[in-house]
C-alpha cells in the first residue's frame, strides 16, 4: 500500500513526486509511456525567475514560488539542467506588435505586461548582440531563460528515486476502486495500486480519469508546433524571445528552436465531441486568439471519443487512450524561422532539421486545475497547465505535497480550483 499514487510521469507528477517524497510520503507514480512522453519533452522549457521587473509577485503565489524553485534548482538537487539565465524577453517587431501590446496584455494567460515607453532601443540590444542586426522597435527583458526538458525530466526522477519513490512506468492507470469517496486503489491494466491519496497529474488526459470520479473539466488539447535548426556555433540571442509572429530559443547546444508567438499563436485545436458540448464556457477563451487559431477535427480524436462513450455505456467512465502522436506541420515551422530571420539575419542561411508538435492541455481561463478533485475524499488534480507547466512548476509541486501531508499549503491555490466551471451542465 502506498501513502500517494501519482498517475502520470510528467514534468508535474515527477515534481510532485519528488516534493511528497522529500516530506516522507511513499510515493508510486504509474506512466503509461516514457517519463515525459507527452507534453514535457516537446516543451520549449521556457521559464520565469525571481528579480526585480514591473511585476510584483507575491511569495505566496504558485508563479512566485516556481521561479524561485527553478532559480535554486540546480544547487537543491546537485544537476546540471542548462538552466540558461538570459531573461524574458518581449521583442517589438513593428507597428502591429506594439499595438497588440498595448491592447492586450496577455497571451494564453501569460501575462505581457510592459511599458512600451521603456523598451530597449535597437542598438543598445545589437552592441550586446550583434546577431539582432533586422529591424524592430525594441525589446523588453524581465527575469527568466529556459532549461533542457529531458534534463530536467532526468534529475527529477533521480531525485524521486534517491528519495525512495518508485516507478511503474508503461503502466496505464484506466480507473479506481472507490469505497463511498474514498479511492481506495487505482486500477491498471495489469494490477491494482492500492493507496491512501492519488494525485490526477494526466495531462490533457485527465479529464477522463477525473470522469470516472464524476468530476468534469473543461479542457482543450491544443496542437502546438515547433522546428529546430541544426547546432548553430555562435551564441546568436539570450534567453527565450517572444516576438509578435514568432518565439525561439537557443539551447546550450546551439540548436535554435521557434514556435508561435504572442500575436498569433496559431495553435490548432483539435476538437472532441466534449469541447463542442462545453462550447459556451469556451466562447470568450476562443474568441480571444480567434485570428491565431485553427479549429479542425481530428477524426483519430473523434473514433476514439466515439469508441470510449460506447465503452462508457458498457463498462463505466475508465477508458484512457495511448499512443496518440499529435503530428508536426512543417510549412508553419518554416514560416516562423523566415520571421526570426528578419531579426536575426543570419537565421536565414540555415534551415529546419527537425520539426515536431506536442498538444498542450489548455482550460477555458488559461489556469491550471490544482487542487482537491471535489468528488473524492483522497484526490488531488494537477493539471491543465495551460501551456505553461514550465513557469507554474515548483510552486504547484510544492503546493500539492503540503497540501496531502500538511492538509493545507501556504500558496495560494484559489486561481487554480477544480470547480470553478462548476456551472457546466
Ligand atoms: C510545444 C510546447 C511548448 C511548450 N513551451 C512551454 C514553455 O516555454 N514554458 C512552459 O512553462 N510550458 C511550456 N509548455 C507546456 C509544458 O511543457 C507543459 O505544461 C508541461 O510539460 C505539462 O507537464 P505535465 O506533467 O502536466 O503533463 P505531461 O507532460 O503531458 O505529462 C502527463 C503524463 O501523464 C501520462 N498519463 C496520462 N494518462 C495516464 C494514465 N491513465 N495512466 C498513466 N499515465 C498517464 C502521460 O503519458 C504523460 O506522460 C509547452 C508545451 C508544448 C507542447
Amino acid at each position: 500500500m502506498a501513502d500517494v499514487v501519482i498517475i502520470g510521469g510528467g514534468l508535474t507528477g515527477l515534481g510532485t513526486a519528488v516534493e511528497l517524497a522529500d516530506r516522507g510520503a511513499e510515493v508510486v507514480v504509474l506512466e503509461k509511456d516514457g517519463l515525459g512522453f507527452e507534453q514535457t519533452v516537446r516543451s520549449n522549457a521556457a521559464l520565469r525567475l525571481p528579480g526585480p521587473g514591473p511585476l510584483a509577485i507575491e511569495s505566496e503565489s504558485v508563479t512566485g514560488a516556481s521561479m524561485v524553485g527553478w532559480d535554486q534548482f540546480e544547487d537543491r538537487f546537485g544537476e546540471d539542467i542548462e538552466l540558461d539565465r538570459g531573461g524574458w524577453s518581449t521583442l517589438v517587431v513593428d507597428d502591429d506588435d506594439r499595438a497588440w501590446l498595448a491592447a492586450q496584455s496577455t497571451t494564453l494567460g501569460v501575462s505581457e505586461q510592459i511599458d512600451l515607453t521603456a523598451l530597449t532601443p535597437p542598438d543598445e540590444v545589437r552592441a550586446r548582440w550583434p546577431a539582432l542586426a533586422g529591424e524592430f522597435l525594441g525589446m523588453h527583458t524581465k527575469p527568466g531563460g529556459h532549461v533542457n526538458r529531458m534534463r530536467v525530466v532526468a534529475a527529477l526522477h533521480r531525485a524521486a528515486l534517491a528519495r525512495g519513490a518508485r516507478f511503474s512506468v508503461g503502466t496505464m492507470a484506466v480507473g479506481f476502486d472507490l469505497s463511498r469517496r474514498k479511492i481506495t486503489a487505482v486500477r491498471t491494466l495489469q494490477e491494482r495500486f492500492s493507496c491512501q491519496q492519488v494525485v490526477i497529474a494526466g495531462g490533457v488526459w485527465t479529464p477522463r480519469l477525473l470522469d470516472a470520479l464524476g468530476t468534469r473539466v473543461p479542457m482543450q488539447r491544443v496542437r502546438v508546433p515547433s522546428g529546430e535548426t541544426a547546432p548553430i556555433g555562435d551564441r546568436l540571442f539570450p534567453g527565450f524571445i517572444r516576438a509578435g509572429k514568432f518565439t525561439m530559443r537557443q539551447s546550450a547546444d546551439g540548436v535554435v528552436r521557434f514556435g508561435g508567438g504572442y500575436r498569433a499563436p496559431e495553435y490548432v485545436h483539435d476538437l472532441s465531441l466534449d469541447d463542442v458540448r462545453d462550447l459556451r464556457t469556451w466562447a470568450p477563451a476562443l474568441l480571444h486568439h480567434v485570428r491565431g487559431a485553427t479549429f479542425r477535427v481530428d477524426w483519430a480524436i473523434a473514433r476514439n471519443d466515439l469508441r470510449r462513450r460506447r465503452r462508457r455505456l458498457r463498462n463505466g467512465p475508465d477508458f484512457v487512450p495511448t499512443g496518440w502522436e499529435p503530428r508536426p506541420w512543417r510549412r508553419y515551422s518554416e514560416s516562423k524561422l523566415a520571421s526570426a530571420a528578419r531579426v536575426v539575419p543570419s537565421l536565414a542561411n540555415h534551415r529546419l532539421q527537425r520539426t515536431s508538435s506536442g498538444v498542450v492541455d489548455i482550460t477555458p481561463d488559461f489556469e491550471p486545475y490544482v487542487g482537491r478533485v471535489p468528488t473524492a475524499d483522497n484526490a488531488w488534480v494537477a493539471a491543465g497547465m495551460s501551456g505553461h507547466g514550465f513557469i507554474l512548476g515548483p510552486g504547484t509541486w510544492r503546493a500539492v505535497a503540503e497540501g496531502i501531508v500538511d492538509g493545507r499549503s501556504a500558496l495560494d491555490l484559489r486561481p487554480y480550483r477544480v470547480d470553478r466551471f462548476a456551472q457546466l451542465p
